[in-house]
């Protein structure tokens, strides 16, 4: 597909189909990047697959864009107005030590914000999760948060519909 058609309006094929800047090395362009929880036109979450951190997800901005700058003044409302929610349903549901917000991109340089939920138990607590681990991980209870994410995704699935899609849309 060219990329006419793919900034033509006919419905995404993928999570990045409609930007005319999607690129075919980004894999956040090319591909979901986990467990997609719920999708607007600007942006995705996912639950990421990481198996010292299972309670890690990642708001995803769907256009491709670099920087949090590169947004709109009414996208970037949107994009901080997203993380807040999300944070406050994680704290509430899963009651972590730290919620830890962070957009790196170094790797991967497409806008997207990871949210971990924390605890003193965890493999690197207190450094971040891209730190040295600090301990061997507590096999018992990431098996026990693991059980209780498909819930955790459905209430952020809910929250945000609820907030975003009666009110923002593209097309
Ligand atoms: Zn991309």
């Amino acid at each position: 597909m060219s990329r006419d058609a793919a900034a033509s309006p006919a419905l995404p094929s993928g999570p990045a189909a409609q930007d005319p800047q999607a690129r075919r090395d980004c894999p956040l362009c090319e591909q979901p990047g986990g467990i997609e929880v719920w999708r607007s036109p600007w942006m995705r979450l996912i639950r990421a697959d990481e198996a010292l951190h299972p309670a890690t997800w990642r708001l995803v901005w769907r256009r491709h864009v670099a920087e949090f700058s590169d947004l709109s003044r009414l996208e970037r409302v949107a994009c901080c107005d997203a993380l807040a929610l999300v944070e406050e349903q994680l704290r509430e549901q899963l009651r972590p030590r730290k919620l830890n917000l962070a957009a790196l991109g170094n790797l991967v340089p497409h806008l997207h914000w990871h949210l971990i939920a924390r605890w003193e138990w965890d493999a690197h607590w207190p450094q971040a999760v891209w730190a040295a681990r600090q301990r061997q991980p507590d096999a018992q209870r990431l098996q026990a948060l693991a059980q209780r994410l498909p819930d955790i995704d459905q209430r952020l699935r809910q929250a945000l519909q609820q907030r975003f899609d009666p009110q923002i849309t593209l097309e």
